[in-house]
């Protein structure tokens, strides 16, 4: 079968392959513990789901503009206002099918072949396949010193005269930490200085812990949005755990995001006008699901963190905000690959190899789902790999006794 060259580099999404192995394993009657998944188990926000079933009921359901319904980039204009403390104009947002749609048109957009972005590792999978998807090079930089924020030394130095852009997700999938104020400060001036774009992944930007902020970069940049070299990704996913419904949006330079809306009527055209709907009852309604939702994430991270430290031999860096964790589980093998698959075979638990986050000897755990589900599966981690743990265990009803230690 004929494949293109290009299409044949892009790597099979591992949240997504791991899903599926899960799903089979389910199917099978296998007891599987899933802390592989980036979604919060949440039923989505009342106002949400009531603003979509009224459009649902008028049978209305048509084209809405490209860039998204004026009732719903409204909503978003009020969101930034209130969170960013940015008055932005309708021609400044664009509304797409999710953020990843919001940055793959940013990343089309502004890149020619051969430019090249700087992607901070630990990095989100799809900002390297995105950018060579776009016949772009990614350029990693992981900070020297071990830890998961990045340094502006690191980055100077990879800068080059093809460097289009460089995308900053803080808080940050997979580490959960939030880059420094300091930081934010530097980099927002060095590219505006440089004429670099700064796009910046804010999914998970109400989603900190323990009183935190993260401090948006506007704070940093003396210049109106129009000649503002930051972009900014946001969205319904993470906010609200409305990960189904599919709504991101952008706030960026109205030049960029005309160009934006041509690329978004010539792929997708706009997202459904259901989504956006119930995008909208959402940000118009009641916020305090945001809070409680942080919550029980936050007492989630708590609960985790109590099990990870009677594991020996890791090294964990505390979370600080998302729903992930990346304990570095060198102690017991360098290859993330094989050590997850390990894991899903003898305690049927699922984490994401730290390698496609660009931090080999790591695992990422998600901590989204259940209470019941993080013990145990960390329990099942600790007596699969650890010699201290008892080696007798239930996995369902099944009593397993570990023999390979
Ligand atoms: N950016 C980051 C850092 C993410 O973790 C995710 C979702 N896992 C996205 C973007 C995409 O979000 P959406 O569901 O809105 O496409």
């Amino acid at each position: 079968m004929a494949v293109s060259r290009l299409a044949r580099t892009i790597r099979e999404s591992p949240t997504l392959r791991l899903n599926e192995r899960a799903r089979i394993l389910r199917e099978r009657g296998e007891p599987v513990i899933h802390l592989g998944i980036g979604e919060p188990k949440n039923k989505a926000p009342i106002n949400a789901l009531l603003a979509s079933a009224a459009r649902l009921n008028t049978g209305d359901i048509k084209y809405t503009p490209t860039d998204g319904t004026p009732s719903l980039k409204k909503a978003i204009i009020r969101y930034t206002e209130e969170n960013y403390n940015r008055l932005v104009a309708p021609e400044n947002v664009i509304v797409s099918t999710g953020a990843k749609q919001s940055l793959f048109n940013i990343l089309f957009t502004i890149l020619d072949p051969q430019d090249e972005v700087i992607i901070l590792a630990p990095y989100w999978v799809s900002y390297p396949e995105m950018v060579k998807m776009v016949h772009a090079i990614p350029i990693i930089v992981t900070p020297e010193d071990g830890t998961f924020h990045p340094r502006m030394e690191d980055i100077e130095q990879a800068v080059s005269s093809y460097t289009k852009a460089i995308i900053l997700n803080s808080p940050n999938n997979p580490s959960g930490i939030i880059f420094n104020e300091a930081f934010i400060a530097q980099i927002v001036e060095f590219c505006e200085a440089k004429g670099i774009y700064l796009i910046l992944d804010d999914i998970y930007h109400k989603l900190v812990f323990d009183g935190l902020h993260a401090v948006p970069a506007y704070a940093y940049t003396k210049k109106d949005i129009e000649s503002s070299h930051l972009i900014v990704v946001n969205g319904v996913s993470k906010l609200y755990g409305m990960t189904g419904f599919r709504i991101g949006w952008v706030i960026a330079p109205r030049k960029l995001v005309e160009v934006m809306i041509n690329v978004q009527a010539q792929t997708t055209s706009n997202p459904s006008v259901i989504s956006q709907a119930a995008a909208e009852g959402a940000l118009n309604g009641v916020q305090s699901v945001v809070e409680s939702l942080r919550l029980t994430i936050q007492n989630n991270r708590d609960v985790i963190m109590q099990e990870l430290r009677s594991f020996n031999g890791l090294h964990i860096v505390k979370p600080q905000a998302t729903f992930y964790v990346l304990p570095d589980f060198r102690a017991y093998g360098a290859d993330s690959e094989k050590l997850s698959d390990f894991l899903l075979e003898k305690a049927l638990v699922v984490t994401v190899p730290g390698i496609e986050f660009g931090m080999e000897g790591h695992l990422r755990l998600s901590f989204a789902g259940s209470v019941k589900d993080l013990t145990e599966g960390v329990e099942r981690m600790k007596w699969a790999l650890d010699p201290e743990a008892p080696n007798e265990i239930y996995i369902g009803d099944r009593k397993l006794i570990r023999d390979w230690l």
